[in-house]
């Protein structure tokens, strides 16, 4: 596995590759690999010929100091993991090479209205301006034929999804499943941060889901629901809403198309997401 860390020497090994013919898989992560990311890089692996991925906690995407100060680096495992798992470049550009400028705003960023504003987008101001902007950018440098976004952050994958089409990168995004440890608890990198009385609170993400994905309710009831079980497990709510997968638009109870529920809360002040397939009534 080649190591990079120099914007050029990446930007020279996908071009390299993809000049020999061969098509280029980019998997981009903020590190403390778990198999959540290791699924990515699986799929990665199956569907193009060479895997790039990339580490880079994104400043710019972090709304709160003391959340990007905790956040997990073990870039040593990390490299292991990315061996082990068929990744054929690991990259993790430094903060100079990425954003020139910070901490003073980069001249030129990407604003996603709609999408970008609700739910995280709402509860951290900014943050996926900071996603679209450092993706635009590793796609810029990598130039990609697939990328590849866990559903875990479903939200992220829209508007991923969105930016493409509207600025026209030449990249298919490939969205993968959630990874779940044996309890439902889907993994995260801040899952660490998680004292053991924490984290079965935290299990109150996917208990809830559950309670919601076969039981075909209006989508009111259904939010209730949702809400109901994260507040009886201890969760500090932050959204608990039924959306249009693809608008993510709040879904009408009358509503028949696909569902999905996207959750946030805060367990011992850390920030955990979960979604999933909502069932709908009246189908
Ligand atoms: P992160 O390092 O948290 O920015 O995540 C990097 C990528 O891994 C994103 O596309 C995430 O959606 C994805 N990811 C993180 N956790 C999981 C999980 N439990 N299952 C599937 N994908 C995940």
């Amino acid at each position: 596995m080649l190591e990079l860390n120099d914007v050029e020497a990446w930007r020279s090994y996908a071009n390299d590759q993809r000049s020999k013919g061969y098509s280029v898989g980019l998997v981009p992560t903020m590190g403390a690999l778990h198999e959540g990311h290791v699924s990515l890089f699986r799929a990665a692996k199956e569907s193009s010929d060479v895997v790039l991925a990339t580490i880079f906690v994104n400043p710019r995407q972090f709304h709160d100091a003391r959340d990007l100060e905790r956040y997990p680096r073990t870039p040593a495992e990390d490299r292991g993991v990315a061996l082990a798992s068929g990744v054929d470049c690991l990259i993790s550009p430094t903060l100079s090479a990425m954003w020139p400028d910070y901490p003073a705003p980069t001249p030129t960023t990407v604003t996603l209205s709609v999408l970008g504003e609700a739910f995280e987008g709402a509860g951290r101001p900014g943050h996926f301006d900071g996603v679209a902007s450092v993706v635009a950018k590793l796609f810029a440098i990598t130039g990609p034929g697939r990328a590849y976004f866990g559903e875990k952050d479903f939200q992220q994958l829209a508007v991923i999804r969105q930016m493409v089409r509207d600025l026209s990168f030449d990249v298919e995004i490939v969205g993968c499943p959630i990874v779940r440890d044996l309890d439902g608890l889907a993994l995260s990198s801040r899952n660490v941060q998680l004292s053991p009385e924490g984290r079965d609170v935290a299990l109150g993400f996917s208990r809830a889901l559950r309670s919601v994905a076969t039981e075909a309710r209006g989508a009111s009831v259904q939010r209730d629901t949702l809400r109901a079980v994260l507040e009886e497990a201890g969760v500090d709510v932050a959204y608990a809403e039924v959306v249009n997968p693809s608008t993510l638009a709040p879904s009408r109870d009358d509503e028949t198309g696909g569902r999905r529920a996207l959750l946030a809360g805060y367990v011992e002040g850390i920030r955990l997401v979960d979604n999933g397939p909502v069932d709908v009534a009246g189908r």
